[in-house]
């Protein structure tokens, strides 16, 4: 599914390009449409899965076209962890760039300051505000946070709030909000405790659920911590080894797919390059090339990662990692196929670590460390959280 499909501001879909998002993530697809027919919504869904783009892109949307109180908050977005608070309010930030939707996160742990901005901007009011429920609480009992006007209320990784003892605190975080409003809830499992939480606060709500796929077994997968610079040179060595008879390299953008694949064959691997800029007669050619071992390296943007019918393929590389879980798994699940094993490699640069951690969590377990040869010289070393650096926004 396309997300001009749905119908969303112009402005939205700008955001939506501009973060390099394509097509719609399953969960995407999913709750987007209830969510814009105004419905409550309770979603099993996991981190990694788009779940965050899933409720701010209609929410957005129905901020810039529906009834709108000014000089109010008009979401609350109730979330158990500051780093998911950061994360969202980065999320709104991008998806929203092309808009004047204001918004801040509120979240506890910071200096004084940090408080008498988020003072000053829930006095005032703002579009949409993240917090996590203790740091909101202090800002209720004082009595000045705006929310009268209040419309919409998404409560986040609520299985985690629940299970950080955040009940009583969100219980009473809602007896500020008016009745009239429109609430989703996320959370990756759905204990008893949970239906107990969602009964009391959604309305005929639907149910969605998005399960998961595991990748095979078989799959023997690694993650190698580089520099952006090693990238290509590691690539590069693990491709001439020889070991491998037919792989896929897959690149997030299609603009470093052509970029690597012209490195590739300057440094004389038989290399095809698959993408949406081709047409459909010459991404079938080197297609047809790759299954007859004209070639033996494909390298490929995420279009190749679903209902592509190659077999045999015995190494994936992920030359970025992927944006989303999903990805992740259907770009593995491009070897091993067919009860064979197969091999899968990720280079996760410096950036992209706190991604990659995403990924393992939604995986369930790490993903083995791969050791980087000592002539590449000295690599990161796997740090997620240290990448995650305190900030909050503000627009307007
Ligand atoms: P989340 O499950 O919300 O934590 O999202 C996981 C990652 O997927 C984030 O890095 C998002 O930016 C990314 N993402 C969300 N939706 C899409 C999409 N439709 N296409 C590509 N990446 C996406």
């Amino acid at each position: 599914m396309k997300f001009i499909d749905l119908g969303l501001d112009q402005r939205i879909l700008d955001g939506i390009d501009a973060m390099g998002y394509e097509t719609a993530t399953p969960v995407q697809q999913q709750v987007m449409v209830p969510i814009l027919e105004g419905k409550d919504i309770i979603a099993a869904a996991q981190t990694g899965t788009g779940k965050t783009a899933a409720f701010l892109l209609p929410l957005l949307h129905r901020l810039l076209t529906s009834e709108h109180t000014a000089g109010d908050i008009n979401a609350l977005i109730i979330v158990p962890t500051r780093e998911l608070a950061i994360q969202i309010a980065e999320s709104i930030e991008g998806l929203s760039y092309f808009t004047d939707v204001s918004s801040i996160a509120v979240y506890g742990g910071g200096n004084g300051s940090s408080f008498v901005t988020e003072k000053k901007a829930l006095t005032s009011g703002v579009d949409i505000v993240v917090c996590t429920p203790g740091r909101m609480i202090a800002h209720l009992n004082m009595g000045y946070v705006k929310l009268k006007g209040l419309k919409y209320l998404v409560l986040d990784e609520a299985d985690r709030m629940l299970d950080m003892g955040f009940n009583d605190d969100i219980a009473k975080i809602i007896t500020y909000l008016p009745v009239q409003r429109q609430n989703l809830l996320f959370s990756a499992t759905m204990p008893a405790k949970m239906r107990v939480l969602a009964k009391k606060i959604l309305q005929h709500p639907i149910e969605i659920n998005i399960a998961i796929s595991k990748p095979p077994e078989q799959i023997i997968q690694k993650a190698f911590m580089v520099y952006e610079a090693q990238k290509v040179p590691v690539i590069i060595d693990m491709l001439s080894s020889n070991r491998y008879t037919k792989v896929i390299v897959f690149c997030s953008k299609k603009a470093n797919v052509k970029q690597l694949a012209s490195k590739l064959l300057h440094a004389k691997l038989a290399v095809a390059e698959i993408h949406s800029d081709l047409d459909q007669k010459s991404r079938e050619q080197f297609l047809q090339d790759f299954r007859n071992q004209k070639t033996n390296i494909l390298v490929a943007t995420d279009i190749l990662s679903r209902g592509i019918d190659i077999d045999d393929i015995d190494l994936v590389i992920n030359f970025d990692v992927p944006n989303d879980g999903e990805d992740y798994i259907h770009r593995i699940g491009r070897t091993a196929r067919a009860a064979t094993s197969g091999t899968a490699f990720t280079l996760v640069g410096e950036k992209e670590q706190s991604k990659f951690a995403e990924i393992e969590e939604l995986l369930g377990a790490p993903v083995i460390k791969g050791i980087v040869p000592d002539m590449f010289g000295p690599t990161p070393t796997y740090a997620p959280r240290a990448n995650n650096a305190r900030k909050f926004t503000r627009k307007r």
